[in-house]
């Protein structure tokens, strides 16, 4: 018998719920990594299955569809993974975290300071129209950082352009705590940046 195909899951928050308060609520984590984010994952494995089963039975589904429904979902889980990840709790010294060693050089290099990168970032993220994502983006083929924007989840595919830093400006992401102030969301997310993870995954290229 063949092996079960492997699907996707939802990871747990490296955190505890209430850990990036007063940035964001434990209440507001939990809708979406428990709501939010649980559903792309439950609908990108009902596209597997979908597709699948079309494969067994020998019949056909709309492609054009399923693509499009496939990238908004499994770029829905990825980019929420990355996201979890790249946030971490306030430590004690109650300073803002910063970029140091190659992502910290890389960063100004580019930009010529942290702070002019903070400005950028911030304004893509201020300007991403209705939901989206902005994204830190290292492009391997000229070896530099690029600020991008996502269009809700759509990724689609960015061979050599790994992601290392993202931030989720869909409403959902900050509501709650926040109503309809995305710019003091935005703000905030540089309080609890893991600059460690970032350039973890830089380091990993
Ligand atoms: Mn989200």
């Amino acid at each position: 018998m063949d092996a079960k195909n492997k699907i996707y899951v939802l990871p747990e928050l490296p955190y505890a719920y209430d850990a990036l308060k007063p940035y964001i609520s434990e209440e507001q984590l939990r809708i979406h990594h428990d709501k939010h984010h649980a559903a792309y994952v439950a609908a990108a494995n009902a596209l597997l299955e979908s597709l699948e089963k079309a494969r067994q039975g020998n019949t056909d589904l709309d492609y054009g569809t399923v693509a499009k429904q496939l990238s908004f979902n499994t770029g829905g889980h990825r980019l929420h993974s990355l996201y979890w990840k790249n946030l971490t709790p306030v430590d004690n010294t109650g300073k803002a975290p910063k970029p140091s060693g190659e992502i910290g050089n890389a960063i100004d290099r580019e930009f010529g300071s942290f702070d002019r990168f903070k400005k950028e970032f911030s304004q893509t993220a201020a300007k991403t129209e209705g939901s989206g994502w902005a994204v830190l983006s290292f492009c391997r083929e000229v070896e530099r950082p690029i600020i991008m924007q996502v269009e809700k989840h759509n990724m689609n595919v960015t061979p050599r352009r790994p992601v290392i830093l993202v931030l989720d400006v869909w409403e959902h992401a900050y509501y709650l705590d926040y109503k309809n102030d995305r710019a003091k969301y935005v703000e905030n997310f540089w309080n609890i940046v893991n600059w460690d993870e970032v350039g973890r995954r830089l380091a990993d290229l």
